[in-house]
């Protein structure tokens, strides 16, 4: 159980994709960054990205970060977001939180687990896949919580009660709180 426990838990919390410390990430020695799509980077099923969202995107990989993007979704009907995200690599019907999504797109980033970050909006497939994998996990706050698809709704009182647990065993890793 407790094992669960810390294999459920971020290793650091932010309120969006835009809030990460990416340059402190880098002095770390994280090279590679994998984000979730749906309710990370845009309302969840959203057909685009903001233009926001893709200018962080560049300025992360010309920060020296390999990016790329995970995400259980089948990917089909999602021409525009396919065509914007073009450059980077995807891996769609990624079964998170089993692992097999994220060792493929850490080789196709020519990354290691242990120098990659994973940033994602879900307990449950995002951060428990990530530390099952080894990978360095940060939680975002979702964009959208009223569009979160079905199962991820019924999902969100457990994780809501399992941070608040996280918040009271130890003082959490907020690194946004005290730049
Ligand atoms: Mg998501």
């Amino acid at each position: 159980m407790k094992r669960l426990f810390s294999a459920l838990r971020p290793d650091e919390i932010c309120s969006s994709v835009h809030e990460i410390d990416y340059e402190r990430l880098r002095g770390a020695g994280y090279r590679a960054l994998i984000f979730d799509i749906d309710n990370t980077l845009g309302e969840w099923g959203c057909p685009q990205i903001s233009e926001a969202v893709y200018a962080l995107l560049q300025r992360v990989e010309a920060a020296g970060f390999a990016v790329g993007f995970l995400s259980n979704d089948s990917g089909e009907d999602r021409l525009l977001l396919k065509a914007q995200l073009g450059a980077w690599p995807v891996v769609w019907r990624a079964g998170k939180p089993k692992t097999h999504g994220y060792e493929r797109l850490i080789a196709l980033l020519r990354s290691s687990p242990s120098q990659t970050v994973m940033i994602g909006d879900q307990l449950f497939t995002d951060i428990w896949g990530a530390k099952r994998t080894g990978l360095y996990a940060i939680l975002v706050a979702p964009v959208s919580l009223p569009s979160d698809s079905f199962w991820a709704k019924l999902r969100r009182p457990l994780e809501r009660l399992l941070l608040w647990l996280f918040s009271r065993e130890n003082p959490p890793h907020d690194h946004a709180d005290n730049r």
